[in-house]
């Protein structure tokens, strides 16, 4: 997100682009996963507008359809019951799923995918990039970092520059079931698109991905784990995973949950910033090193900062 919102205002300033990512597809925190039991959100479940360039942007993206509200319908454990409610400010997904849109952003852009750029040499007066392969990539007059803090500290090593990623980021385990039926319903509650599970010690949050806007068939649930659980389970192996967190989710949901038809976890390792960096205007830049950071890290561990970040970033690089 933070890349692709700085790429764009550089691009519309006439500024030469070039992306790289080491996913399969864009996204990063914000991919989702598409599997033969369906299609799941298992990062970023869905963001908050209240920056007005943001708005704007999200408001033309709905009216194209990228983008839609969700969850309409907020659900909170409280003690031991669930209510359900309309979300105060309204959320947004991607349509249909959160990866919509960034493929929305990333449209007008030129995107290398499967590219882990691994070391970067300046010569002269522009940098060159290496990539997994041994491949080098160069004439590049300025190179925007825009990855978790954690690994932007290591990209940076042993390169002259001002720049110090520090900010801390919490993991994060998520998992995805597909269950054969339909969730039976708490007492009380008709619907309900996503859940903050604030008395479990596992669980932070769960989402019925077929609640989404443009999605319908299959119970197909996301279930979040809480930073410290997922710190304790780091390096525990992905089944196991899967199943201590669907355990924790039975415990705390008021009906029995239907068969399993499949399930998995992934391993978020840099999720969400503990702490953001500090004293940033949210973004960080070496002029003199033609360097710059981006990300959510610099302001908020949120879509929206993430996109903040970006722009902010590029605004100040057109004004140099
Ligand atoms: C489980 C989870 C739940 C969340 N829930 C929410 C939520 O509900 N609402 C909300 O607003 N936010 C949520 N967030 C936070 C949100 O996803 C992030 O704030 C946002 O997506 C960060 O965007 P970014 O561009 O800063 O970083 P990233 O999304 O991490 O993007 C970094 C990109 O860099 C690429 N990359 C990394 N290293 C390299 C390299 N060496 N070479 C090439 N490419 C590289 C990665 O592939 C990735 O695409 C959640 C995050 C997680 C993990």
């Amino acid at each position: 997100m933070a890349g692709l919102s700085a790429a764009r205002v550089l691009q519309q300033a006439g500024r030469n682009v070039q992306i790289f990512d080491k996913g399969r597809r864009p996204g990063g925190r914000m991919s989702s996963r598409r599997n033969e039991h369906g299609l799941f959100d298992l990062g970023a479940q869905y963001f908050t507008v209240r920056d007005p360039a943001f708005a704007r942007l999200i408001t033309t993206f709905e009216q194209q359809g990228s983008v839609a509200r969700w969850p309409s319908i907020m659900a909170r454990q409280i003690d031991g019951q669930w209510q359900a409610r309309q979300p105060e400010h309204p959320r947004y997904s991607g349509m249909p799923s959160m990866a919509s849109l960034i493929e929305a952003l990333a449209e007008p852009l030129k995107l290398e995918q499967q590219v882990r750029i691994t070391s970067m040499t300046r010569t002269a007066s522009t940098w060159t990039l290496e990539d997994q392969n041994g491949q080098q990539w160069s004439g590049f007059d300025h190179v925007i970092i825009a990855i978790p803090a954690p690994q932007a500290a290591s990209l940076l090593e042993g390169i002259d520059t001002t720049l110090r990623p520090q900010a801390d980021m919490s993991a994060c385990w998520s998992t995805w079931v597909r269950f054969r039926d339909a969730l039976d319903m708490p007492s009380g509650i008709d619907a309900w698109h996503g859940v903050q599970l604030e008395a479990s010690t596992v669980l932070r949050w769960a989402a019925r991905n077929q609640t989404r806007p443009g999605q319908h068939e299959g119970e197909r649930v996301t279930l979040l784990a809480n930073d410290d659980w997922s710190d304790e389970h780091l390096e525990d192996d992905p089944a196991q995973v899967a199943d201590k967190m669907i355990d924790a989710f039975q415990d705390c949901y008021p009906a029995l949950l239907p068969a399993i038809e499949a399930c998995g976890a992934h391993r978020w390792r840099y999720a969400q910033p503990r702490q953001p960096q500090e004293d940033t205007p949210g973004y960080l830049i070496d002029g003199a090193a033609a360097l710059s950071l981006c990300g959510d890290w610099c302001i908020d561990g949120r879509v929206e900062a993430a996109w903040q970040s970006g722009n902010r970033l590029a605004e100040a690089l057109c004004r140099q």
